[in-house]
């Protein structure tokens, strides 16, 4: 069966024409999937009963299953997903005011080696398809009550996005499409280690999502430690590649910062972050470390997240600090999937 919700596989305007159906059915039906929330073809009730049927032999909307759903009182809503091959993923919804802001994996697993990170611990199993990235944005969507829609995406979730471009950019797309989801791309951020051809690459083709760039180090000799995939990339060569997309964007960037005690987060390492990022249209976004079970690094005291923050800002830089939502449902990155952890999972971690 193929995946209708995947642009590459789908062929869906050719597939209506061996059937003799009319071209505008292609539109019906993708205003089924992202505005109609339709669970399956029943439901689509504008299409004849036949070609429903068809539709149904030949495609399948949904390859993946929901093995945990977990909600907080603070309205964050995280799943595990199951994809077809038994590999698991997660992703999650937050709300904040008006914002209905979901974020996503691009990847089962990561392979950017961040010491800290669970998503990484036992490396990368294979990138996602565009559909299992789109399925994740529906089954979010569907959280929703009829009356809302998603707001925002980051693309935040286990995985390194720059890594999986060709499947994450047709995702994306429909993301931000009027006959997908309608999310405008300001509103859509990728998050990435940094790699520099790649953003390049998202130069190149114009693209308007916002970047943030992960850099938890204000020089080399530091990040070397902290991301193990550093070790071939320079900051220099990081931040030249992020300067030019700003300017053919013209999006501010982010840069993120996560802060782990006694490693990252003296003075020192604030007062070089701030030199190294002076002069741009930027923002620095702080995170405070989500500890990670079995893992020795620890989260900074309030005080000296404060005094980082302070240092940052009377050098010239905005600054934000991330909020810590849905600690206790697992949300940062990983954490959910190794909690629920095969034993086969966890032995590729050693
Ligand atoms: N690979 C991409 C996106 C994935 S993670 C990247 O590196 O940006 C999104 C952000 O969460 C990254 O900045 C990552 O370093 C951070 N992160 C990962 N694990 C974390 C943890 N346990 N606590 C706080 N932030 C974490």
């Amino acid at each position: 069966m193929t995946h209708l919700l995947d642009p590459a596989a789908a062929n869906l305007t050719e597939w209506l024409a061996t059937q003799g159906q009319p071209g505008y059915r292609a539109a019906q039906v993708r205003r089924w999937l992202f505005a109609g929330r339709a669970p399956s073809f029943a439901e689509m009730s504008d299409l004849p009963t036949a070609l429903r049927e068809k539709l149904a032999a030949d495609y399948q909307i949904w390859t993946t299953t929901v093995p945990l759903h977990k909600q907080t009182g603070d309205g964050t809503e995280k799943l595990l997903i199951g994809l077809a091959d038994g590999e698991q993923i997660e992703c999650v919804l937050l709300r904040d005011g008006t914002r209905r802001t979901i974020c996503i994996s691009s990847q089962v697993g990561c392979a950017m080696g961040c010491v800290f990170c669970a998503s990484g611990l036992a490396g990368v199993a294979r990138n996602l398809t565009s559909g299992e990235i789109i399925e994740q944005m529906l089954r979010l969507d569907r959280l929703l009550p009829a009356d809302e829609r998603l707001s925002h995406i980051v693309v935040m979730g286990m995985g390194e996005p720059l890594a999986n471009l060709d499947r994450l950019l047709p995702a994306l797309e429909a993301a931000s499409s009027a006959d997908g989801l309608g999310i405008s791309p300001r509103r859509i951020t990728i998050s990435t280690v940094g790699l520099p051809r790649a953003i390049h690459r998202l130069a190149d083709a114009n693209s308007r999502y916002n970047l943030a760039v992960s850099l938890h180090a204000p020089d080399d000799e530091l990040r070397h430690k902290l991301v193990k995939v550093s070790q071939n990339i320079p900051l220099v060569e990081i931040l030249a590649a992020a300067d030019r997309y700003f300017e053919t964007s013209g999006r501010r960037l982010t840069f993120e910062y996560v802060l782990l005690a006694g490693l990252n987060d003296h003075e020192q390492h604030a007062r070089r972050l701030a030199k190294l990022l002076r002069g741009r249209t930027a923002l620095v976004n702080l995170i405070p470390y989500n500890p990670v079970a079995g893992l020795p690094y620890q989260t900074p005291s309030p005080t000296s997240v404060r005094q980082f923050v302070d240092t940052l800002r009377g050098g010239g830089l905005n600054v934000q600090v991330r909020e810590r939502k849905g600690d206790r449902i697992d949300a940062a990155c990983g954490q959910l999937r190794r909690a629920n952890a095969e034993p086969r999972v966890v032995s590729l971690a050693k």
